[in-house]
């Protein structure tokens, strides 16, 4: 597969900036290069552009090479990536199922990229062949969430793969919530697939929302593109030191997963019993989709009662429905006394 025939023409030819930290390799003592304020002790340098410490730990928890990471502000940046390198404005198109992870369209309508939803299933699963048969010449990538926001549900293998093997454009693989299921990542396949992008972020298992910090994985040719597409320092100081000592704790993160994951078992078991609840959708995720008689009667009775849930009601296929994030012992026996008291 040719990547650089999916790469818009201005980005082939562009000559990314070059700063003054990269141009420099080596050692040194003085430091006259950046306009910096050389009195401040700490984070009055430029940090790292490519980000080499942080890669290495991550590329060795991950069994990847490190040309083989993207990091951003967010996975969110990595998505708004994926249009600036890959999608002509006002001449490609990208697929996204629906309902699907809201940032897709938003990038896509931002970049002035057409976007072609394909709906889902009535149980949210995933027709490779009704994606594939919506793109033509100028579909430059497809967005495929895995689990889906706000469904929860992992999308069938045996579909990804023939959307893999069958379309010659650029695949994003968005496994945000992957630490939650017991599904492999698609990372043990990124050799095979040169066209595949894989997202996975801190915000969600790892819990470091706040950080803002975002991984795309992918082979080392589209890696170069995001390279010289981001910003230079698009992953401040304070996230870098603070990312690489809590990658450290791996078993702190297994084990909130863990509580989560049996969390969501005795919140659905719990949820079974309210009759103004018509259905559980099974979550591979840290959240579960819930459809009522009333969506809004619902959300704004939880809302009184100071408990913020996320209203899905307007989406497709989720008439009805509310997205509930498996919280903390005390918030879940907050929302299950709530739920107690609806009538
Ligand atoms: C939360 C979420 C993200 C956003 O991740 P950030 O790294 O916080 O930008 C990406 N994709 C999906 C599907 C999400 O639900």
């Amino acid at each position: 597969m040719d990547i650089k025939q999916l790469v818009r023409k201005n980005i082939l030819n562009l000559k990314p900036y070059s700063s003054a930290r990269s141009e420099f390799k080596g050692e040194a003592s003085v430091f006259i290069d950046a306009n910096e304020n050389p009195f401040r002790e700490s984070y009055n340098r430029y940090p790292d552009p490519l980000q080499k410490s942080l890669k290495k730990l991550l590329s060795a928890m991950k069994s990847i090479g490190d040309d083989n990471i993207f990091l951003g502000n967010g996975s969110d940046e990595a998505i708004d990536l994926v249009f600036r390198i890959f999608c002509e404005p006002r001449v490609d198109n990208v697929i996204i199922p629906d309902p699907t992870y809201g940032m897709y369209e938003v990038c896509a309508n931002i970049n002035d990229v057409q976007v072609k939803k394909i709906l889902l299933e009535e149980d949210f699963s995933l027709c490779a062949d009704k994606i594939l048969a919506k793109a033509d010449n100028n579909t430059k990538a497809i967005f495929i969430c895995t689990p889906n926001n706000p469904s929860g549900n992992l999308f069938e293998e045996k579909e990804i793969l023939k959307i893999l093997n069958t379309f010659h454009g650029i695949v994003v693989i968005d496994e945000a919530y992957i630490d939650f299921t017991d599904k492999d990542s698609w990372l043990t396949r990124l050799k095979q697939y040169p066209h595949m992008i894989i997202l996975q972020t801190l915000s969600k298992a790892w819990g470091l929302a706040a950080l803002r910090l975002g991984m795309a994985f992918a082979s080392s040719e589209i890696i170069q593109y995001f390279n010289a597409v981001k910003y230079p320092y698009n992953i401040n100081q304070l996230t870098q030191e603070y990312v690489i000592e809590a990658l450290k704790n791996v078993e702190l993160k297994d084990r909130w997963v863990g509580d989560i994951v049996s969390e969501r078992k005795k919140i659905t078991d719990q949820l079974l019993k309210y009759p103004f609840i018509e259905r559980i959708y099974p979550s591979d995720a840290n959240y579960i989709l819930i459809k009522t008689k009333d969506a809004n009667k619902l959300y704004n009775y939880l809302t009184s009662k100071g408990i913020i849930v996320r209203n899905r009601n307007t989406q497709s296929l989720c008439e009805g429905c509310l997205r509930i994030t498996i919280g903390n012992n005390n918030e879940n026996i907050k929302l299950i006394d709530a739920l107690d008291q609806f009538i």
